[in-house]
């Protein structure tokens, strides 16, 4: 992945939902001019969500997700309805398909209510218009589309570039917490976990932030910070550092240079840092027994390798002296019974989308279960979560 290329999980998310064979997969080639899905006059043929990450006019990156049937039947159905349910975790704007001709059923309302008890911006596409004999009039967010004839296909593009202003706008990782001029010093440990040839997601967003505010940084691995720090003519506004590597860098810059770390501003990015710090004075308290969950947002563990099977569950241990029991889950996975749990302890979910994580810690704050970050963890079980916090005012109160 190189600098230019909007990350998925910063792009806008459209959803679309319907009953099977409402010609949402058509429609969906419609929209993006592209084979995406496979389409078929067979109801279900769309399986899994299929997504795809695509520049859209007049809205810009996206991710275009294709779901499946919600009306699916049997065990496999079960399944498709979970996983659309899951996809409208991730959503930003949905469109609901339907056939023109049935107009909505049960299920579609079903869909919309909950579209609109999640506050999601939605539109319902009548699709296979080319078909009615007569069209009544629509009121609010719908309109009449044919996939076939491409009737009102670029009037539904419009319209979700409408729909989608005000959602995903541009927001600091950390150049907020810098002043005009200031510099910031990058930590970044370069070992084997360290995937080849490029940097992690957090990494790259921090520098693109920097960079388009106008802000310097200097970028280091922790052996050479001190004569990092020592060259500067001042010291820096803020250093960053990878939460691994906290405790030695601490030790190098100076107490009166605020420090932070990688995966506490990305929580703060993602929201919900403030609960993630409450979930940190869980782990102290935790008992043998007690059941703890450890969940990665992605299947690929090159980047976070061991941390989340190995070294927390030791720290874990160590920390609070006792022997609790944990459970992994990675990717999409994420337990419908999150009651069962003590505490959550969850990656950075650089992979997932704002919406996808609120949608987890939401959960988890239903479920009563509290929840706290890798990077928030680490921080806590070394002893620094308070320095980590300095430069947000108001967190250190928490503490
Ligand atoms: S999504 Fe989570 S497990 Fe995957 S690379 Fe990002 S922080 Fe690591």
């Amino acid at each position: 992945m190189s600098l230019h290329e909007t990350v998925s999980a910063e792009r806008l998310h459209i959803g679309f939902f319907g009953l099977r064979n409402a010609g949402k997969s058509s429609l969906v080639n419609a929209v993006t001019g592209q084979q995406l899905a496979v389409v078929s006059d067979v109801k279900g043929t769309t399986t899994d969500p299929v997504r795809k990450a695509m520049e859209l006019l007049p809205l810009g990156p996206v991710v275009i997700i294709d779901t499946p049937g919600l009306d699916d039947e049997g065990e496999l159905g079960a399944q498709r309805v979970k996983k659309a349910r899951q996809v409208l975790a991730q959503t930003d704007v949905a469109v609901l398909v339907a056939d023109a001709r049935a107009g909505l059923g049960a299920q579609e309302q079903e869909l919309l209510a909950l579209f609109k008890e999640k506050q999601l911006p939605y539109l319902v596409a009548y699709n296979k218009a080319d078909l009615l004999a007569e069209r009544g009039a629509l009121e609010g967010e719908a309109l009449y589309v044919s996939a076939k004839t491409g009737e009102g296909v670029p009037q539904l593009k419009e319209r979700l570039g409408a729909l989608a202003q005000g959602q995903g706008q541009p927001k600091h990782i950390a150049a907020d917490l810098l002043p005009p001029g200031g510099l910031a010093a990058l930590v970044i440990p370069i070992d084997e976990s360290a995937p080849k040839g490029r940097l992690i997601l957090p990494q790259q967003l921090v520098m693109r932030d920097l960079l388009d505010a106008g802000l310097a940084f200097a970028a280091c691995q922790p052996e050479e910070l001190p004569a990092l720090l020592k060259g500067l003519s001042q010291p820096p506004a803020l250093v960053i550092t990878d939460s691994q590597a906290f405790g030695r860098v601490a030790r190098d810059v100076p107490a009166s240079v605020p420090l932070t770390s990688f995966s506490i501003l990305m929580a703060r990015y993602k929201g919900g840092l403030q609960a993630l710090v409450q979930g940190a004075a869980k782990l102290k308290g935790l008992q043998t027994g007690d059941r703890v969950l450890i969940s990665e947002g992605c299947t690929h563990h090159r980047q976070c390798k061991d941390i989340g099977t190995v070294k927390l569950p030791g720290w874990i241990e160590g920390f609070c002296g006792a022997k609790p029991q944990f459970t992994f889950t990675s990717g999409g996975d994420f337990p419908e019974d999150l009651s069962l749990y003590s505490l959550i302890v969850h990656c950075g979910g650089c992979m997932l989308n704002e919406k996808e994580m609120r949608h987890r810690m939401a959960r988890a704050a239903e479920a009563g279960v509290p929840m706290v970050n890798y990077g928030i963890a680490i921080a806590q079980m070394h002893g620094i979560l308070w320095r980590s916090l300095a430069p947000f005012p108001g967190m250190q109160g928490m503490l």
